[in-house]
């Protein structure tokens, strides 16, 4: 390595840019390909038809015009035809160099072809894409470095068993130890995936003649294949962290590799919303205005698409001899989502809440606020259907459990009902 190189690579490695083949249609690789060819010389691309009836070429402009043929999909090697025509084309065009890419390989007889009669013509194969474009500051992922499919390990039942009662530690009060209160009685453990979708945009914004904006990003949503739903933030803060193992579906799990075609869309619209931005500006009449800035799906380009098939439990559980079912999405970690039911319910009054419940210790009745009540002689955590109450003056009632119930004298003692 000589020292121009090594001297440029530390900058490179921390402000390179990452492109990938993967799923790229061959508009996508055509636009991957001008983004490589135009950084690489230097020089602005401009797309034109050099074969009549063809729509996959174009020109790199710098000192020398230079004609480029991108083949993708390509299914079987580049021969020595496709180079003759290719040749016809730029001498027709009076275009003096050429450039053939394919993310698929060459024929030997199309290499030979240019070396025997010295063709100002290059062939470029993935591997050769991948050094241009390394030299012109961007990393190109064409291999699959990463198998395709991902799972996780799943919790043993003593650690879910920990992990469920420190989450219901967490939005119930109890006046008892949860932890030692909470017993599984059955838990199925299928795998459902999920799909990690990356993505590019790229998008320009014209008003009065002028670019007043590019949008310019990258991300990934983490999109369910059950219900097409994009999952929010706390789903990739849990499950980008957990360590992955790579998984072979098979069967029908296989079939399930590549997202259905309104998953993808429903991850463009989500994309345009989030890369939408108003943009003021000059009108043509001087006055200001604003412009709505929506990328079109042509200016997003889906780079990879990673499955994970995630472990979904099925538990029924005991908490203080009351029987409940939950549904969750585990992480080898102590967080996991609570897909059902997504919010306590209260027992008595059947009422949704997220937290500030009561456990009762009688019962096993969890109830939201207004149906739980602490003995305000010993401290119990109870519903109000396993409370007594002591009337005072003025109607006030507090609310006792049965043990202090009993230590009560000449109260006037009542239940709930
Ligand atoms: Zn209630
Ligand atoms: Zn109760
Ligand atoms: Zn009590």
């Amino acid at each position: 390595m000589n020292t121009k190189q090594s001297k440029t690579k530390t900058p490179f490695s921390v402000f390179m840019r990452t492109l990938y083949t993967e799923g790229l249609d061959s508009e996508g690789f055509e636009q991957l390909c001008e983004e490589i060819f135009s950084a690489f010389y230097k020089a602005k691309v401009k797309r034109s038809f050099l074969f009549e009836n063809s729509n996959t070429d174009f020109v790199v402009l710098s000192s020398d015009r230079i004609a480029v043929d991108c083949r993708h999909p390509a299914k079987s090697p580049i021969g020595r035809p496709a180079v003759e025509k290719f040749f016809l084309a730029m001498k027709s065009r009076k275009v003096r160099e050429g450039i053939i890419v394919t993310s698929g390989r060459f024929a030997g007889t199309a290499q030979k072809h240019v070396e025997e009669n010295d063709l100002p013509i290059t062939l470029v194969d993935m591997e050769k894409l991948a050094a241009m474009a390394y030299k012109a500051g961007i990393k190109l992922v064409y291999k699959k470095e990463e198998p395709e499919a991902f799972t996780i390990i799943s919790n043993s039942d003593r650690e879910f068993r920990e992990h469920l009662a420190k989450r219901l530690k967490q939005e119930l009060m109890c006046s008892e130890d949860i932890g030692l209160n909470v017993t599984i009685l059955s838990r199925n453990i299928t795998r459902v995936p999920f799909y990690r979708i990356n993505y590019r945009v790229d998008a320009e914004f014209e008003a009065s003649g002028k670019i007043i904006h590019r949008e310019k990003g990258e991300g990934y949503f983490y999109v369910s294949e059950r219900t097409g739903k994009i999952e929010d933030g706390s789903f990739a803060k849990i499950f980008d962290m957990v360590p992955r193992m790579a998984y072979t579906p098979e069967g029908k799990e296989a079939g399930l590799l590549k997202p259905r075609k309104q998953i993808t869309e429903s991850l463009y619209d989500r994309v345009r919303s989030v890369h939408t931005k108003y943009i003021p500006y000059i009108t043509g009449s001087d006055k200001p205005g604003v412009k709505t800035c929506i990328p079109s799906k042509k200016d997003i380009t889906v780079q990879n698409i990673m499955c994970l098939f995630l472990p979904v439990s099925d538990v029924e559980y005991e908490l203080f001899g009351k029987s409940r079912n939950i549904r969750s999405l585990e992480s080898s970690s102590d967080d996991f989502i609570v897909v059902e039911p997504s919010r306590h319910i209260c027992d008595i009054c059947g009422g949704r809440f997220a937290a500030g419940g009561t456990v009762c210790v009688k019962c096993g009745n969890i109830a939201d606020a207004k149906h739980g009540v602490k003995c305000t002689r010993c401290g119990k955590t109870l519903c109000v259907s396993c409370a007594f109450y002591v009337s005072r003056f003025l109607g006030k009632k507090e609310p006792i459990c049965g043990a202090c119930a009993n230590k009560e004298t000449g109260a006037k003692i009542k239940s709930y009902k």
